[in-house]
């Protein structure tokens, strides 16, 4: 039994991660089951952005999630803190446990449910990081939301579309952009 957690900006290969260190178990004739929120869409695979895609049961909360002996959760930033609850029984009961998800959102602030799996302590945890996409380091931690040109700093509801309305970048430290405290 294994308990990981990949976290990361978008764009740093998170999803691509997951599959990579779940997939491995379809082999030892396990069952599999990966997991994405709601909230995220209704289509039943995750996708990641770098082209791997695979099918996923879709489900508002992980305790409607049962029969699997390892699990690969995408998306976690969008669950609900309670659900934490959740991934420490799995935990306990000896199933094969992944996490993905934003550590940060586009204020640089950790959601909740993340603080919350991370005080479970994960055997593993796996910080990704992306190309910044204004000065090009591989060095990007953080995801910028913008509007137009403009980066959006707050006031933004947990769920922005991904439909145009707003661009999404990875972004570094320095070129991170975040409201004066
Ligand atoms: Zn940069």
């Amino acid at each position: 039994m294994t308990f990981v957690f990949i976290g990361g900006p978008m764009k740093s290969g998170k999803t691509l991660e997951l599959i990579a260190r779940v997939a491995p178990f379809e082999f030892a004739k396990k069952r599999i089951t990966y997991v994405q929120p709601k909230k995220n869409t209704r289509e039943e695979h995750i996708t990641s952005r770098l082209g791997l895609n695979t099918r996923a049961v879709v489900v508002e909360s992980l305790g409607e999630v049962n029969d699997f002996d390892v699990v690969g959760v995408d998306e976690i930033n969008m669950f609900e803190p309670g659900d934490a609850e959740v991934i420490e029984q799995w935990v306990r009961e000896g199933k094969d446990v992944f996490i993905s998800g934003l550590d940060l959102d586009y204020r640089g602030i950790m959601p909740p449910i993340v603080k919350e799996v991370l005080e479970l302590k994960p055997d593993v945890v796996i910080i990704k990081q992306a190309v910044c996409e204004v000065c090009h380091t591989y060095d990007a931690h953080f995801t910028q939301i913008l509007k137009g040109n403009e980066p959006v700093l707050g006031g933004l509801p947990l769920i922005t579309p991904d439909d145009g309305t707003y661009i999404y970048e990875a972004r570094c430290r320095k070129c991170f952009l975040r409201k004066k405290k």
